[in-house]
């Protein structure tokens, strides 16, 4: 066992919150007089990102405090201490059991939750309320990844570790935006010397950088890689000895990739045979592979097979188990993997173990439980369509937020605000499922929190507390104790520290299992709590085998099957289960931006993240633009036949045509209509029970608003501005978006008519504030400026959104002065410039003049400008700046931004649009 040297009293080492990468935090706190300063840094000593943070990391410190913080219990509205709280939950938890059986109960947990957290929550639903209704968000994220591996593997188990994409000669990045969703992990590959070929529909981030990108046509990844497999067998590119030795199942497998010949699979993808040969070639000649994948294969109809036509590809040339190659699923989240570990998903028991009989009788004995669940439970689509309909009645959320990330949002959000129970643990008061909760817990948040999450790499590394809880905030595991208590279980939940619920995990995972599951940390099964409190990094297995933990898995060939061989599996390529039509002509595709988190309930505190995307940008083709009437930096609705959403145009040469690009990570919180996710509708994958996010057939039309304000105000009006919204039945407001500031917010409204800025402050606020006005008119617009003396409220109107003064300069008369006279606020007047670097606050304006004066290369501008300097995560976008830049001067005008579109007059939308998936 791996123990780190004891940490000193004011420094403590921790793990980022944030993604899968799960980079070490080390965190320095100092007292002063009646204030804690926070100095957030990357770990040196921790082997996955060995000192650097990408830019969320690095801002976490920034997150802390207890502003907008769930600080007590509330239920129905109002603040009650815990005892009432656990009460009213185990009573009517009881009852409903008691009425209408276990399954009428659910937990929904998160990959955000430690592992201890999810132990228990694991251990309480299936092992004593038993039922096993209990999923996660991980669901959408990785849950296709997962039976990817258990139908190759036997086992739920990632060969394959950070260290190997530094030393493959040859990183296939399949649906992946790395160089932002997982930006450490993306400057570790780029400091190896590993070509790089990115396979993704879209130019992104991570393809401006590769040495070959096929953007392919969206979903056609199985096809490519059966094209692949037939490719390496018709060239003697396979291991016949590693086939004939490790696996089985060969044969239907080359048979199912039969007919793809390369003419076929270059027309299904959409791509030239020379580009695909080209990947092809690459991919035979160099045993140094690593095949890199997450949510752009998984988030598919078809995302098991998906995973399984990449693994194939990789048995068949017997890389797996060696340096520098391996089928690599990269999770999104902090935890999905301690999730996959304890049980945390409906269809698993615990610790790798299933609903079989030997398992159930397994695992009965070690929780000394009687009502174990016997059956697994519903997967999270299932789950609140469950609530929909009323089969379950009482459900307890923890941790996430699915009234913004389910596929058909809205109505997820609807069965919420109908069902009986709904209880909301988090350390946020106001997200858009807290505002449907009945009870709100609230929950320690990072800083607070203690305990272990298990990254990508199968690591587990230590989050520890350096703050106490906020308010009355207690850990996940807590409240879950309190409640099983509450319902009569104490004894098996009478845990005081989470040092002893890790130690029942690592018991549970070494339990009879003598080699039979991948999951094993019995070497840790009797850690005691100094140990524990300076564990350090460690990959699973941990065991008697290796108790200094492991890199690299299946070194041996040896598999978790019951004959130790690994399964191909034939497969035969779906088209997504939505199909583009006249009505809904273009392909969406969501991800993430480099900046933000999840649905931003933490990475939304902190201004500066804003500074790179402010609202939904949705990326289009000029070409497409064109089509749609849009022109670039417009606010367009996207249409689905589920829901619709709204952002702003931003007319990107590198978007393929006929695919639309959205984040994710607005929700009504910070905006309206904004969600990408109520856009797509229930389509799963049938192994896995995964959503389809990934391609999404929408429409696109620009939305007629006439009229634009900006208001900046303190918080007290901000929340007034934010309830009336809510309930304003104003049909002349088209949209509006929020950014919080430092104390206070800055509202951007469209409307579709114009609205003096007067009656807008009527219409908004119940006592008029004495403002102060200022008309304004110009030849192209009329603007009005309206004040408080208390800046209670700042206001700009006019007709055209490009006229309205630098946002960011008006933000900061939130803390100093206004000036004498009010025109003085409309200088300067210059449109708000994206922020590229965050960092050190260096913008694209200021990047392209450089680049203009001949500075010309990441390195040169970076010395010059000191972007890229600090976390490294703008680089990617500085390297394509210039190459637009240089692009451009050779007018290249395919990858420039076009600026105006046609003229908006009729909805002539070309039919062209509609491409069709060919068939095999
Ligand atoms: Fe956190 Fe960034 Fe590291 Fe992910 S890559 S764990 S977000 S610091």
């Amino acid at each position: 066992m791996a123990i780190q040297e004891s940490l000193s009293a004011h420094r403590s080492c921790t793990t980022c919150p944030y993604c899968g990468v799960g980079c070490g935090v080390s965190v320095n706190k100092e007292e002063r007089a009646n204030t804690t300063a926070i100095a957030v840094s990357g770990d040196s000593q921790h082997p996955s990102n060995f000192g650097k943070l990408c830019v969320k990391g690095s801002a976490l410190g920034e997150t802390l405090g207890e502003h907008g913080r769930l600080l007590h219990p509330r239920l129905r509205g109002k603040d009650c201490d815990w005892d009432t709280a656990l009460s009213y939950m185990a009573d009517a938890f009881k009852q409903t059991i008691r009425d209408h059986g276990p399954d009428s109960v659910a937990f929904y947990l998160s990959g955000q939750l430690l592992t201890e957290d999810y132990y228990v929550a694991n251990k309480l639903m299936k092992g004593f309320i038993g039922s096993a209704n209990i999923d996660t968000n991980s669901r959408l994220c990785m849950a296709s990844a997962v039976v990817g591996y258990k139908r190759a593997f036997g086992a739920d188990a990632v060969p394959c570790s950070y260290e190997d994409l530094e030393q493959a000669e040859l990183i296939v990045l399949i649906g992946s935006n790395a160089a932002w969703t997982h930006p450490i992990l993306f400057q570790r590959m780029q400091a190896g010397t590993a070509k790089l070929i990115v396979i993704d529909p879209r130019g992104s981030a991570t393809s401006e950088m590769a040495d070959l990108h096929l953007a392919i046509k969206p979903g056609t990844d199985a096809a490519l890689f059966n094209g692949l497999l037939r490719f390496l067998s018709r060239h003697y590119y396979l291991d016949t000895d590693y086939i004939k030795n490790h696996t089985q199942g060969f044969a239907d497998t080359l048979a199912a990739a039969q007919d793809w010949s390369p003419e076929l699979t270059a027309a299904t993808c959409g791509i030239s045979i020379e580009k695909l040969l080209e990947f092809f070639q690459a991919f035979a000649a160099t045993e140094k592979t690593i095949s890199f994948y997450s949510m752009g294969i998984n988030q598919s109809s078809s995302g098991t097979d998906k995973n399984n036509v990449i693994i194939n590809c990789h048995l068949a040339t017997g890389r797996v188990g060696k340096i520098g190659a391996g089928p690599f699923s990269i999770t999104g989240q902090p935890n999905a993997m301690g999730g996959r570990e304890v049980g945390g998903l409906a269809n698993t028991l615990a610790a790798h173990m299933e609903f079989n009989e030997q398992d159930i009788d397994r695992v009965s004995r070690f929780w000394n439980s009687d009502q174990i669940a016997t059956k697994p439970g519903m997967k999270a689509v299932d789950m609140f369509r469950a609530v929909e309909s009323g089969k379950i009645k009482a459900i307890w959320i923890m941790a996430t937020n699915p009234a913004v990330s389910m596929p058909e949002a809205d109505r997820v959000k609807a069965a919420l605000q109908k069902c009986p129970l709904v209880i909301v643990s988090d350390c946020i008061a106001n997200t858009d499922t807290a505002r449907c909760a009945d009870l709100l817990l609230p929950a320690t948040g990072w800083g607070e929190k203690n305990g272990t999450v298990t990254n990508a790499e199968r690591r587990i590394s230590r989050q520890r507390g350096f703050l106490s809880p906020a308010g009355e905030a207690r850990h996940d595991w807590q409240a879950l104790c309190g409640l099983a208590q509450h319902l009569g279980y104490g004894d098996q939940f009478n845990y005081s520290h989470p040092a002893d619920i890790f130690r029942e995990h690592a018991q549970l995972s070494g339990f009879e299992n003598h080699g039979s599951r991948a999951f094993d940390i019995s070497a840790l099964a009797n850690i005691n709590r100094s140990d524990y409190d300076a564990l350090a990094p460690v990959q699973w297995p941990v065991n008697q085998e290796h108790p200094a933990g492991c890199k690299r898995l299946f070194t041996s060939g040896q598999f978790f099957t019951p004959d130790k061989r690994a399964r191909f599996i034939p497969i035969a390529p779906q088209p997504p289960k939505q199909q583009i039509s006249s009505d809904y002509p273009i392909w969406l595709n969501t991800g993430r931006m480099r900046d933000q988190w999840h649905t931003m309930t933490r990475t939304g505190r902190v201004r500066k993240l804003l500074d790179h995307s402010e609202l939904p940008e949705i990326q289009i083709n000029p070409k497409d633009a064109a089509c749609f009437q849009v022109n670039d930096g417009e606010l367009v609705r996207l249409n689905s036949a589920s829901s619709k959403m709204v952002g702003r145009a931003a007319l990107n040469g590198g978007q393929k045509r006929g695919e639309i690009f959205a984040p994710i990570h607005w929700s009504e919180t910070f905006s309206q209509d904004s969600k990408p996710s109520a856009l797509a509708d229930s389509s799963i994958d049938p192994y896995s029970g995964q959503p389809e996010f990934k391609q999404v057939p929408v429409n696109v039309s620009p939305l007629a608003a006439e009229y634009f304000a900006t208001m900046i105000c303190a918080e007290e009006t901000a929340d007034r501005i934010w309830n009336w919204l809510q309930r304003a039945n104003d049909s002349s407001i088209l949209h509006w978006y929020r950014v919080p500031l430092e104390n206070g917010f800055r509202y951007e409204i469209a409307a579709n008519q114009l609205i003096h800025g007067r009656e807008l402050t009527s219409r908004i606020m119940d006592e008029q504030p004495q403002l102060f006005w200022q008309e304004l008119v110009t030849p192209k617009s009329q603007r009005w400026i309206a004040y408080d003396d208390s800046l209670k409220l700042l206001i700009f109107s006019g007709k055209d959104w490009h006229q309205l003064p630098s946002r960011q300069h008006l933000e900061n008369y939130l803390a100093t002065p206004l000036p004498e006279s009010p025109g003085q606020l409309l200088h300067p007047i210059k449109p708000g410039v994206k922020m590229i670097c965050t960092c050190l606050q260096v913008s694209r304006p200021q990047i392209e003049e450089a680049i203009a004066q001949g500075i010309n290369t990441v390195e040169a501008l970076g010395e010059t400008l000191g972007c890229g300097t600090s976390c490294g995560s703008c680089k990617p976008e500085v390297a394509s700046i210039i190459r637009t830049v240089n692009a451009s001067e050779d007018t290249s005008m395919e990858s420039t931004p076009v600026k105006q579109g046609p003229a908006k007059t009729g909805r002539n939308i070309q039919r062209n649009m509609v491409q069709e998936f060919i068939p095999q």
